[in-house]
This record gives C-alpha cells, structure tokens and sequence, in this order.
C-alpha cells in the first residue's frame, strides 16, 4: 500500500469558509448558480472547473471530491458520476465511435460487457473478449479498429489477476487507450498510471463509500486532452452526483486505507481456513497460489481487497452450495462489496468467465468490517449443515 495513503487523504487541501477552520468539506447543494451580472455569466466556461455555472457541473462539495479521488488514484482530473456503471459508461461513450472495437477481459465486471453487448452494438461499436492471463494473445488481437482497452485487476469474481504491464504495453504500442476498471485496488494495492493506464475508473460504491449507502463512480485521467473529451460527454449526458451523496464518500476517505488493511486480513484469515476444508476445491484469492494470476499480483501488490471465492467440488450439487449459502447467519446474501457487512453470493461460473478453465461450484465472499472469529464460525456451521 502507498506508505502514506492514509496522511494523503486525511491532510488533502481544503480551504474552509473565511472564520470558520474545520477541517471537514461543507455540503453545498444547488441547480441554480446565480452570477452578478450578465457579463460575469457571458465570462463564466462551463468547461472550465475554475468556477461553477450550474449545479449539475458541479459544487464547492463535488469539486473538493473530484480533486482527493484524482490524488488517491494518482491522477489530475476526475468526473464524478452516479454509479460505477455509469463511469464505465462514461469512458465508452467518450472514446467509441461507430466502426470501434472494445476489447475486454474475459472475467470482466459483468454489466460492463451487457453495455458492449446492448448499448455499444447499436452504435455500431463491437467488442471481443481476451484471456486476461495471456497478454501475447491480447496484443494479436489488436487491429486497427481497436480503440480501447478495458483491464480489471483483480476481477470481481473469479479473481484472476492479469499481467497488467504486459497488457499496458501492448495496448501502447498498438495506439490502443487501456482504460483500468480499479474498483478492486481502490487506489491503494498499486498504482494503475505508474503503469501507463490512461484512464482509472472506480465504483466509489464499493470501498471510497465503505457504507453501504452511496452509489457513485470516478473515471480519472492524468492526460488534459483525454479529460477534455471525458469532461465533455459528461456534461453532454448530463451526468452528476448530489452533494450528500458526495459527502458521504467524502466522510468515509479518512477511513479507506484502514479498512481496506483490516478487510485484506480477515479476508486473508478466513480464505487460508476454508482451504483446509474438505468441501473446498480451490480458493481464489490473488494472495493465494491457488488463484490465475497469483504471480502477476505478487510482482505488483502486497495488500489486496477484502474479496475472494471459493469453488466447491463439482461432486456437491448446486443445492447443497445454495444451502449452505442460505444457512449463513452473519454473512447477507447480496450484490456489492466492501461495505462493513460480510456478504456472499453463488455465481454461475460458466456465465462470469466464458471459456475459462475453473471448475466447480462458486461461491464469492466479500468480508466487511466484522471480526474473523465469529466470521469462521459462521462458515463452519453452515458448512456442516450443507454438505456434514
Ligand atoms: C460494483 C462494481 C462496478 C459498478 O459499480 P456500481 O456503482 O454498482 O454501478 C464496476 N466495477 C466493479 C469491478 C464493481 O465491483
């Protein structure tokens, strides 16, 4: 983890309201900016972030966001947007034009290819998918019309971690974009545009939020031209995010790095006990050896999301994996992660990872903010309840 990630956030500039010195954002809500007089609002840009035109291109609050999210990621401009979907819409929309193609991992966050699949096709933008793990064969498959390239590290479910320099570079030599969807490391686990991402994208949802309770997404940028064009579409879609919600992440940031830390280790604690478990085939965790990718994780991180999956073996039938599911007390049965409630979901394998080689049943689990002890318990009774 970046040494001092936690000072960063904590410390980042903020200049209070004259007299009042709390080091706290204040939450400003608006449609309406008013100007002093016509020629102020004939001067005022609307591109231009040195001041504010209307509320939905943004406040004192969203700008103050924007601003710790671009330093979190390493970057200099950031979009806010209303969920992580929306962001990764964002970039497409931006980038693409009729006659591209998108390239996109193969494990890739599963609404992201359904907007391939639905929304760009008829634009007329295709996409293909690539093995994540295998960056000779993603280089083959760049063309002429291959204009971006989506990298997920690590991905979402089955958790592979790609070879992310050898992505990066054969994207740059091709003239592709690589746009980072880095809802995983979170800012923290390495640094996407060291690599030469050009565009870092996150679901705040996930750990910027740690709540639960906001919806929201960033697409961040290091290059001004890229950013003018990102910057352009979302105001074109009208795109913006309500100052409470901003206020929200904004509250939550201080924390990040902690919880990430304590997500990793409990999740790390409760991956290596079920290993040990007879019912348990393989453990996908990027720390674990067990898990695609694990060499390419080790070159470039050493903390990792509090989330993991578990295959059982194919000898149990989905019943008995949907049993044990249901028979967990602590853990909720819902979509999300990284908020202070551990959770799990059985997946469909052949559906998240077409064409991959993993075999079994999968469950994924995202560890929240409760102690491994009570955790494991929870686990063990629901696993001699399904398959004892
Ligand atoms: C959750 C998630 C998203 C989408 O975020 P939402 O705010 O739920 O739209 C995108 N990418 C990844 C990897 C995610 O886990």
């Amino acid at each position: 983890m970046k040494p001092d990630a936690a000072s960063a956030l904590i410390h980042h500039p903020y200049e209070a309201p004259a007299g009042f010195m709390a080091p706290q954002v204040g939450v400003y809500k608006a449609s309406t900016v008013m100007f002093r007089n016509v020629a102020a609002m004939r001067a005022r840009d609307w591109r231009s972030k040195a001041g504010y035109t209307y509320g939905l291109h943004g406040t004192p609050t969203t700008f103050t966001l924007e601003a710790r999210i671009a330093a979190l990621e390493g970057g200099r401009h950031c979009q806010l947007v209303p969920s992580g979907l929306a962001a990764i819409m964002l970039v497409d929309l931006a980038l693409l034009a009729p006659g591209d193609e998108v390239l996109l991992p193969a494990n890739v966050y599963g609404p992201s290819r359904e907007l391939a699949r639905h929304e760009l096709a008829r634009f007329g933008v295709t996409h293909r998918l690539y093995d994540p793990l295998d960056a000779a064969a993603f280089a083959a498959m760049l063309t002429e019309r291959t204009k971006l390239a989506w990298l997920e590290a690590a991905g979402s479910v089955t958790m592979e971690f790609p070879d992310l320099p050898g992505l990066v570079a054969a994207a740059k030599h091709h003239g592709v974009l690589a746009a980072l969807d880095n809802t995983w490391g979170a800012g923290l686990a390495f640094d996407g545009f060291a690599l030469g991402i050009d565009i870092v994208v996150q679901a705040l949802t996930k750990f910027p939020s740690g709540g639960g309770d906001v919806l929201m997404g960033s697409v961040t940028t290091r290059d001004e031209a890229l950013d003018e064009r990102i910057k352009l579409t979302h105001m074109h879609l009208g795109l913006g995010v309500a100052g409470n919600d901003a206020e929200a992440v904004l509250r939550s940031l201080p924390s990040l790095p902690l919880r990430y830390r304590a997500q990793d280790r409990t999740a790390r604690e409760l991956a290596a006990w079920l290993q040990g478990r007879p019912e348990v085939a393989r453990v996908l965790h990027p720390a674990f050896e067990s898990c695609p990718g694990h060499a390419h994780w080790r070159a470039l991180c050493t903390d990792a999301a509090g989330l993991f999956s578990v295959l059982f073996d194919e000898r149990y039938t989905q019943a008995q994996v949907d049993a044990f599911v249901d028979g967990l007390k602590l853990f909720g049965i819902g979509y999300s992660w990284a908020g202070p409630r551990s959770l799990a979901v059985p997946y469909d394998l052949k559906a998240m990872r077409p064409g991959g080689a993993l075999r079994g049943h999968l469950v994924r689990f995202s560890i929240g903010l409760e102690e491994a002890a009570p955790l494991r318990a929870d686990l063990e009774q629901a696993l001699n309840a399904a398959f004892g």
